[in-house]
């Protein structure tokens, strides 16, 4: 088989080097693809915000099936214009992938049907938002409907916050484009976990749980970004609490989207928070997690190809994935200045010898490669990552490989797995 897989971080080279693993596979391509990908998969060019240009490249690589892996592309229709092409893709619709696309959706979807998410009020305009305000306890969370990479959710202490970020949002000073229609939301308070299925539409196969750190900074200080790190472990959901996630939360969010006619295949991720009053929704995308993808993926011991075929085909009932026991981490190396602004173009060493570290493979997130060299290309570089029998050798292995990688300003924390590890001690 040949395999297209659409995308450029680190999420895409964890699936090209998961898919490639399938002995079904022939080829896998990766459009566009980054510096490390290119050892494992043949890169060609593509525009990922423009859907033409995309169907271009399919039409042009005639694969036997594309895996989309961000989200810009199904928020544009790239999977509808396959389908109505007849050509096999593994990801949701542009009206399925709203889960994602439109917080007010997907918190409108969760009402519906009885899904616990927390409290709410959508808001068409700033006068209206400021009169819901007054309706919330504080520290109140104030998001933006639609897609902002991370950027679009504000934890407000005061009440001169919250005011400031609506105002923000409407008028376009806090992301660059105004808002529409904003979410206020109840604070919920616990730890966050990332569940992830894949679904054909009826039915769902979890993956293994992963906690993200989103935050720059080690004490999960400082703004928000893309992820950190992550850790999977088996302890770190027991199966009578998933099995009710997936009862109370995955199957009727499933079942809800075909009722609708907008039955949801792909991955399915829940952002949960682990609340005192049982697991609430945060949110959802409508793909795999960037960096979740990279720990998940390193503890599958099925193929994961079928899988994803099982889905396109509409034939996952009574697929079971098995998974490596233990644990896994994922450090990510990221520019200096990340999230807000860095330079590109330093030369990236250690990487073969990182590599050297039994059970290490390094993703590389944002990296090009020019007359043999890899150079940084991008906030998130490389996301380090290993699997073990423990977590403390999991974080153990990846610190191992991390620490024999340099570029100039390179940055991680030192501190992923350690809520985790914190626990365990007590
Ligand atoms: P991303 O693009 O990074 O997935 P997002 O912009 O879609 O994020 P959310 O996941 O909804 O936004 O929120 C980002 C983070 O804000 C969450 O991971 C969580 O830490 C925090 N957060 C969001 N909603 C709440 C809430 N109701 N209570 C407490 N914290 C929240």
């Amino acid at each position: 088989m040949k395999v297209l897989v659409i995308g450029f971080g680190g999420r895409e080279h964890a699936l090209a080097w998961a898919i490639r693993k399938s002995p079904r596979v022939r080829e896998v391509v990766c459009a566009p693809g980054n510096g490390g990908i290119a050892q494992i998969a043949r890169l060609v060019n593509a525009n990922q915000k423009d859907v033409n240009d995309l169907l271009r490249a399919v039409v042009a690589e005639n694969p036997d099936l594309t895996v989309v892996g961000p989200e810009v592309p199904l928020a544009l229709g790239l999977v509808d214009e396959m389908q109505r092409r007849s050509l096999a893709v593994f990801g949701p619709t542009r009206a399925a992938a709203a889960l994602e696309t439109s917080k007010a959706f997907a918190k409108r979807f969760m009402q519906r049907y009885k899904i616990p998410t927390a409290n709410y009020a959508v808001c068409a305009t700033q006068e209206e938002a400021l009169k819901a305000l007054e309706l919330f306890h504080l520290p109140v969370v104030i998001k933006a409907d639609g897609l902002a990479a991370g950027k679009g959710v504000v934890i407000a202490n005061t009440k001169k916050e919250a005011q400031d970020a609506i105002a923000g949002l409407f008028s376009g000073k806090l992301l660059g484009s105004v808002e529409t229609s904003v979410v206020i939301e109840e604070f919920l308070q616990g730890e966050e976990l990332s569940f992830l299925v894949l679904s054909d539409g009826h039915n769902a196969v979890p993956l293994v749980p992963a906690q993200d750190h989103k935050r720059i900074g080690e004490g999960d200080t400082g703004p928000n970004t893309g992820g950190m790190g992550v850790y999977s472990t088996d302890t770190m959901l027991d199966p009578q609490m998933r099995e009710w996630i997936m009862h109370h939360i995955v199957q009727p969010t499933i079942d809800g989207m075909a009722a609708e006619d907008t039955p949801f295949v792909g991955v399915l991720y829940c952002g949960l928070m682990m609340t005192a009053r049982g697991p609430m929704v945060l949110e959802y995308n409508a793909r795999f997690g960037d960096p979740e993808t990279q720990a998940i993926l390193v503890r599958i011991e099925s193929d994961l190809l079928d899988g994803i075929e099982a889905c396109v085909e509409g034939r996952l009932s009574n697929t079971e994935f098995r998974w490596r026991p233990g644990a896994s981490a994922c450090v990510v190396a990221a520019s200096q200045g990340y999230p807000g602004s860095y330079t590109n173009g330093h030369v990236i060493t250690g990487l073969d010898d990182a590599a050297k570290t039994g059970g290490v493979e390094v993703f590389h997130a944002g990296t090009s490669l020019l007359d043999g060299s890899y150079l940084t290309n991008g906030g998130r570089v490389l996301g380090v990552t290993a699997a073990a029998d423990s977590l403390e050798s999991a974080l153990g292995l990846a610190y191992e490989g991390i620490s024999r990688i340099h570029f100039e300003g390179m940055y991680y924390r030192r501190d992923i797995g350690h809520r985790a590890l914190k626990s365990k001690v007590n």
